[in-house]
């Protein structure tokens, strides 16, 4: 499992490279909002990884991005998301 959005939908998301975790918990520990959880799964270094446990109350601010030493989270606002998405359609 990844740390994708799943049912319903905050101001933004987190993106979990879960390989990549250690599973410090600074991710959790330092959302304002509380919405990060481990997940029941092990990634293949054996640590858990976190999941977003509120989808909802998620705001994209990417504070758990900053705490993470290996960069193994990040997030994102959706409103910049849509900026980033091509807009131009493709060839
Ligand atoms: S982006 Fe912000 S609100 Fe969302 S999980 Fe990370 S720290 Fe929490
Ligand atoms: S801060 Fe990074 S390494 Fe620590 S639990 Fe969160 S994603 Fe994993």
């Amino acid at each position: 499992m990844s740390g994708e959005p799943t049912g319903k939908k905050g101001k933004g998301t987190i993106f979990v490279l879960n390989e990549v975790c250690k599973g410090c918990s600074f991710c959790i520990d330092f959302c304002p909002p509380k919405c990060l959880a481990f997940s029941r799964e092990y990634n293949r270094k054996g640590y858990h990884y976190p999941v977003l446990a509120s989808p909802e109350a998620c705001t994209g601010c990417d504070l758990c991005g900053l705490y993470c030493p290996d960069y193994a989270i990040y997030g994102v606002r959706y409103k910049d998301l849509e900026k980033r998405a091509p807009a131009t359609g493709g060839a």
